[in-house]
């Protein structure tokens, strides 16, 4: 029911340290921000050393804090954070969200419904695609990884391939949803679509964020930009691109948030 994402600056050379903030303190400040959406699941992913690490819990967000503290995650500049309100699939730590495809490389988060998840999933399904939850965000991840590698490698980290395939992706998606990606090819680069579910951007300095209402973000800035219906966005620590699902630029609305947190 709440979603976080981060895009921080890169470490300098020889250090192993993001020098804006650390991708897991920035996404579990905004997922407790967020807790009063109401959820019954929490889970963080980073992209980090080559791969995606991902730590999701059932229950409150205490139980995520346990396991991070047992399980801790890497150094990361990039990352993705999700509280789940179950819709498809009952609260289960498996069925907990970022879910995680493509052989550890691509992390998805979802809030909202995917109406067509079951002709969607059974057209996967025939393409030998397997499945290891019972949500429609899952058909959503699959569907996301099937695309990114039916697209060309234009060999670029910016993330513009992942960008194509979120647009080609929620073209095909049907109801409501808020979805994040990262991917362990992109290290940088956060991907969001959003259609009749919230997002909005929080514009940094050095550093970029993404929530479902501007508490995923208001302890790091002020500055906000809500997406409209049916648009994509892109963010790294420097940028901010925004489409819509077909790839022509647009505009969010740009405004500062002026309540006390
Ligand atoms: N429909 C998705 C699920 O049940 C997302 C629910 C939510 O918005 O948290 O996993």
């Amino acid at each position: 029911c709440g979603i976080v994402g981060y895009a921080g600056t890169a470490p300098a050379n020889g250090t192993s340290t993001p020098a804006g903030h650390q991708a897991l303190d920035v996404l579990m400040e905004g997922l407790r921000r967020l807790e009063y959406r109401g959820y019954d699941s929490a889970g963080v992913a980073v992209v980090a050393e080559g791969g995606i690490a991902m730590r999701k819990k059932a229950g409150k967000l205490a139980n995520l804090t346990a396991e991070l503290a047992q399980r801790p995650l890497p150094d990361s500049m990039t990352g993705i954070g999700h509280t789940r309100w179950a819709t498809h699939g009952g609260p289960t730590d498996k069925n907990a969200h970022p879910h995680v495809v493509d052989g550890g490389k691509l992390a998805v988060i979802h809030n909202g419904i995917i109406e067509n998840y079951a002709p969607l999933k059974a057209e996967l399904l025939q393409q030998d695609h397997t499945f290891v939850s019972d949500t429609d965000t899952e058909v959503a991840a699959v569907l996301l990884g099937d695309i990114y590698r039916s697209l060309p490698d234009d060999g670029s980290a910016d993330g513009a391939r992942l960008t194509r395939a979120m647009q080609l992706a929620a073209q095909r998606l049907e109801g409501a949803f808020t979805l994040l990606a990262a991917h362990a090819d992109h290290p940088g680069t956060v991907v969001a679509s959003r259609r009749n579910s919230p997002l909005v951007v929080g514009l940094g300095d050095g550093e970029n964020f993404l929530g479902s209402d501007v508490s995923g973000f208001i302890d790091y800035t002020r500055r906000a930009v809500e997406l409209g219906q049916d648009q994509v966005v892109t963010i790294t620590a420097d940028t901010v691109a925004i489409t819509d699902f077909f790839g022509a630029p647009a505009e969010g609305k740009e405004y500062l948030v002026d309540w006390d947190a």
